[in-house]
């Protein structure tokens, strides 16, 4: 069977795979801990399943939508755009895809030439790096210099070079929950002009952030930063919606033009009924957001000095999201074991404990822990871990 070059660099997304491979055990009947992916663990709010069930029954949902989205639902994006951001978007500037991840896959597509180079902070969400080389671009990887895993002006700086177009600024952060200040997005975002980078700020983590700390979406601090950025958002995260797969981009109306060309010949619009539970999503009562934002707040101050405790594990205290990333190289060195891949797959097979590796990051002496789950789980999860170090400790 003839295959493509491009997918022999292509990895399955790990994320997905270490999910898959818990809910396989967990349908075997085994009592796994699940702590891979990253989606809420809440029921859509009852207010956007009760118009997506209008929509199906008035059969408002049964035809092809503009490519970009139904015009409500860009309405809606716009005052949210205005309201959260205090931008002024017009449709121009708006493309609705299916997930925030069809989004990142469209723009890569839309601006990357063949050996352009994207700048990936490292740790950087799985399918950054994959998207980026299928659509025939170079990842070029950031190490973070700051204690909590961000980057610098200066660490990019010194990975930039002639054939970079673009950078992506995730915060909050998947995996490490990291949260840039208005003043770190201030110095990268003047970087970016000055220099002529796109950024592109993955902002699906936004609505996500805890004790205190504020989210700046880099696109508000000047209108130079907004005319170089576009923005990647969606309602996955927030509403509880990660079934539903609706994404959008929004930004630089030439860039926007052209995805949505793409779209017109790949996807033809996003899923119909997820469009308008996405209005309602958007237009309804924003209560359910701060609901599940203080759940997720709770469980973070609840579990996080107890994984603190795990041996051999090491983190600061993230301020977003809903992961934990914690570098165990000490737990590893205890246990003998060479990375985190091979902690994970043991973890799994002896204890029946599911989270991810590093690895699929860009760390492989970290884990990413989701913690978008009860706290029950969580402490177990936590126990057998302590419990699984020790024993490799011990027979050392
Ligand atoms: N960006 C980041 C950082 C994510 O963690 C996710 C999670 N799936 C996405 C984008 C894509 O979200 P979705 O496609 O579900 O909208
Ligand atoms: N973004 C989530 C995660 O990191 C969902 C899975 C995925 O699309 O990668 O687990």
């Amino acid at each position: 069977m003839k295959l493509s070059k491009r997918m022999d660099t292509l990895g399955t997304s790990i994320t997905l795979k270490a999910a898959h491979k818990a809910r396989v055990l967990i349908a075997e009947g085994k009592d796994v801990m699940n702590l891979t992916v990253g989606e809420p663990d809440f029921p859509t709010p009852k207010n956007i399943q009760t118009a997506a069930i209008s929509a199906i029954e008035t059969g408002k949902a049964s035809y092809y939508t503009a490519t970009p989205g139904i015009p409500q639902l860009r309405q809606a994006i716009e005052n949210r755009l205005k309201l959260i951001y205090g931008l002024d978007m017009k449709d121009e500037n708006i493309v609705v895809t299916d997930g925030a991840k069809f989004a990142l896959y469209t723009l890569f597509q839309v601006i990357i030439d063949p050996e352009d180079e994207v700048l990936i902070p490292v740790p950087y969400w799985v399918s950054y790096s994959e998207q980026v080389k299928v659509a025939g671009g170079v990842p070029v990887f950031v190490q973070p210099s700051t204690e909590d895993l961000k980057v610098t002006v200066d660490d990019l700086e010194a990975m930039r070079s002639n054939k970079t177009v673009a950078v992506i600024i995730n915060s909050p952060s998947n995996p490490s929950g990291a949260v840039y200040s208005y003043e770190e997005l201030k110095a990268i975002g003047e970087w970016a002009v000055e220099k002529n980078v796109l950024i592109i700020s993955d902002d699906i983590y936004g609505r996500l952030v805890y004790n205190g700390n504020n989210f700046t979406p880099i696109a508000t601090i000047s209108d130079e930063i907004y005319k170089n950025t576009v923005i990647i958002n969606g309602v996955s995260k927030a509403y509880s919606m990660t079934g539903w797969r609706i994404g959008f981009a929004a930004g630089n109306k030439e860039i926007i033009q052209q995805m949505i060309k793409l779209c017109s010949q790949s996807t033809s619009n996003p899923t119909a009924v997820s469009q308008f539970a996405a209005v309602e999503a958007f237009n309804g009562s924003q209560d359910c957001v701060e609901v599940m934002r203080q759940a997720y707040e709770d469980r973070l101050n609840e579990i996080f000095p107890i994984v603190k405790e795990i041996p051999g594990f090491k983190l600061q205290k993230p301020h977003g999201a809903f992961y934990l990333f914690p570098d165990i190289s000490e737990a590893l060195e205890k246990t003998g074991m060479q990375n985190a891949t091979e902690f994970v797959d043991k973890l799994l097979s002896e204890e029946l404990v599911a989270i991810v590796t590093g690895a699929g990051f860009g760390m492989d002496k970290h884990v990413r822990l989701s913690y978008a789950t009860d706290i029950e789980t969580l402490k177990t999860a936590c126990k057998r871990m302590t419990d699984f170090i020790q024993r490799h400790s011990k027979s050392k």
